[in-house]
């Protein structure tokens, strides 16, 4: 089922005003006929990497003088995702990593010419998911390439890629936008939304927040904020919420709520103790430097990103989701030296 949507056939990257330096430098290669054989986009999560990487293939790809140009053949089928000669590597299904055996099977395309006849690109995301074997097995194509292939690399952490790689590759570093660019930005290509509550939840990472619903997370927002402080108050039956929220799809942007929950809490109970301490000194020493617990806080804060990190079951999910929820009515309780009631 091949539906090619009737968007134009220009890449999106092009909309994103934080990319636009380096879109500018990979036209200016490729006026000058230097366009690089191997291409690292070092991004942050969701700053719009794979964006640019679709416009660098697509840079190299379309043949007009004014690419890419959104008309040509090259640039409708590589919009339509059916390009012969764009080769995409990310890691299959449930696996963490891209394997030797994937690499293997790109290195012998790249050595066989174009079927258009023109360039050929190949993009692996996220690069760093290679293992020692699979960087390997791409060295030779990096080193020794034929006329008109690109590779284009796209990691957030690079240095966990060997030195022989990164050595061969032009490198274009992508920083997050601030939040304000990102709402506008947003606003433009998806329309109205509670953009900021969004990015507030998945952290500035713009090319995540657009494929979401943005109303929809907005109320899982609130609805977990209402949840999480009755369960302060000791409100919160632990266990029957712990196994609906498990159980629901939306457990990972749950999770990612939770998150944005506990990092608030802990800045305004830092932001409050750093405040009673510049107090210390006069008469009026607050009655409370902070009324949460920093130290549950933070425990709370390892424990969420562990759960958000682990491949779990859903009765698993279930119990350490509730392990966790138990922990909420000591985060309340302030200071180390009042002992909580433990579970
Ligand atoms: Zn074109």
């Amino acid at each position: 089922m091949s539906s090619v949507s009737p968007v134009s056939a220009l890449p999106l990257a092009l909309d994103a005003p934080w990319l636009a330096p380096q879109i500018e430098q990979l036209r200016r290669a490729r006026a000058a006929h230097r366009f690089p054989t191997g291409l690292l986009i070092h991004d942050e999560r969701g700053a719009g990497g794979e964006a640019l990487a679709r416009f660098a293939a697509q840079l190299a790809l379309c043949r007009e003088p004014q690419a890419p140009c959104g008309r040509c053949r090259d640039c409708r089928m590589f919009a339509a995702a059916q390009h012969p000669d764009f080769i995409e590597l990310h890691p299959i299904e449930d696996s963490k990593y891209i394997r030797v055996e994937q690499v293997r099977e790109l290195t012998e395309q790249l050595v066989l010419t174009a079927h258009g006849g023109g360039a050929t690109v190949a993009l692996i995301s996220p690069a760093d998911s290679m293992n020692a074997n699979a960087a390997n097995a791409l060295l030779k194509s990096l080193e020794e390439p034929r006329a008109g292939v690109t590779l284009v690399l796209v990691s957030a952490t690079p240095s966990r890629m060997p030195a022989t790689i990164l050595s061969r590759c032009l490198r274009l570093r992508i920083a997050s936008p601030a939040q304000a660019i990102s709402v506008a930005w947003l606003t433009r290509v998806r329309g109205d939304g509670p953009w900021a509550t969004v990015l507030e939840v998945l952290g500035d990472a713009p090319f995540e927040a657009l494929d979401v619903d943005a109303a929809a997370l907005a109320q899982l927002k609130a609805e977990t904020d209402r949840s999480l402080s009755d369960a302060l108050g000791g409100r919160m039956d632990i266990a029957a919420t712990a196994e609906r929220w498990a159980r629901s799809e939306t457990l990972g942007l749950r999770l990612a709520c939770l998150e944005t929950w506990i990092t608030a809490r802990i800045d305004d109970a830092v932001g409050a103790q750093r405040q009673s301490s510049e107090l210390r000194s006069s008469t009026h020493l607050p009655e409370s430097a902070s009324d949460m617990n920093i130290a549950v806080l933070l425990r709370l804060l390892e424990g969420i990103y562990e759960l958000r990190r682990l491949r779990l079951t859903s009765i698993n999910r279930s119990l350490a989701l509730e392990q966790l929820l138990w922990q909420l009515p000591r985060a309340g309780q302030r200071g180390g030296a009042r002992g909580g009631i433990d579970r």
